[in-house]
């Protein structure tokens, strides 16, 4: 399945340098909205030896960064049972060296604007000498408002972001009152094309829509051809199961009840989730009732699927789409 929003985009000039020094063109959008005053904080790795071309190109933007650690990267069951609080590792995670070891490994970097702002970023659990060691005082959920995000979504991320009782998106979706916002679509946050980090309380959230639609306006001064792809990839149609399983249609059309389709794409990074991705592609419509899924090729029902609840991340499939 070929994915074009999996795929970077090359800025003219506004950020191009910074991209070209890291090697890669991700987070492009974090970095235009750090630059353009409405990302406060923004995190990322940067390889030891690009480290000093790095800050200087970022001291041409009035960016300051912090340097925490040497991040190397170990999956948590090769980490011996020794390590105090291993237990608290998620899958991957990472030995923190000091700055000044002599290695081509990547350095965790802050970046922000304002000086004060780096002094309250949180890093992320490493472990250094046999320890996991956290940030101190950690509130995860009071750092939404270190990076920016609007309160209204906050709070709503505060009590539906719980993986075992809620699908966030689904709660967004049912909280939603009228047209869902192009402005407002998360579903694409991993990739470059996205003008929310965030996850909105509502897909019309006025907050966020307040907010994406500032940014995109600047983005558009620098940018225009970056603003009319992810505009592009942003208005669509998407069927949606939970925050790792979605797929984007495009051509989607409604007849009736069924929505037809030219091809649908997988979005996430981790395509073990990647569960319908092959039925959808040998269909041409889709009919969603509730949990059944009935799919369609020139009329006739190829597949029925019902999705299955799950008692951890609960999967409840909606159709939404974006303008
Ligand atoms: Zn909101």
């Amino acid at each position: 399945m070929n994915n074009p929003l999996l795929e970077q985009y090359k800025p003219k000039s506004f950020c191009a340098d910074l991209m070209e020094i890291k090697g890669n063109g991700l987070q492009l959008g974090l970095y235009m909205s750090l630059i353009l005053g409405f990302k406060p904080l923004l995190d990322d790795w940067i390889r030891k030896n690009k480290i000093e071309a790095f800050k200087k190109a970022c001291r041409g933007y009035g960016v300051h960064v912090r340097e925490s650690v040497i991040f190397r990267n170990v999956h948590k069951s090769k980490v011996p049972d020794s390590v105090i609080d291993k237990d608290r590792l998620t899958t991957t995670s990472a030995y923190g060296l000091p700055l000044e070891t002599d290695t081509d490994e990547e350095v965790h970097v802050f970046l922000s604007k304002d000086k004060n702002i780096l002094k309250r970023a949180m890093w992320y659990p490493v472990i250094i000498n046999n320890r996991v060691i956290f940030a101190p005082r950690a509130d995860h959920l009071k750092y939404g408002y270190v990076l920016g995000y609007p309160d209204c979504c906050i709070r709503f991320f505060r009590k539906y972001n719980d993986w075992v009782r809620y699908s966030h998106l689904y709660e967004t979706y049912r909280q939603t009152k009228t047209q869902p916002s192009f402005l407002c679509n998360p579903l694409l946050k991993d990739t470059i094309f996205s003008y929310i980090y965030h996850m909105p309380c509502r897909y019309d959230c006025p907050a966020t829509i307040k907010l994406a639609g500032k940014l995109r306006h600047e983005i558009f001064k620098k940018e225009p051809e970056y603003v009319r792809k992810m505009d592009g990839y942003l208005k669509k149609t998407f069927l949606v199961f939970y925050e790792r399983k979605f797929y984007a249609l495009d051509d989607a059309v409604f007849k009736n009840d069924v929505l037809h389709y030219q091809q649908a794409s997988f979005v996430s990074h981790d395509a073990t989730r990647n569960e319908y991705g092959a039925d959808l592609d040998k269909a041409d419509a889709l009919k969603l009732h509730g949990r059944q899924l009935t799919l369609l090729r020139g009329g006739n029902v190829l597949k029925d699927i019902m999705v299955p609840l799950n008692t951890f991340a609960p999967e409840h499939p909606f159709l939404i789409t974006f303008q």
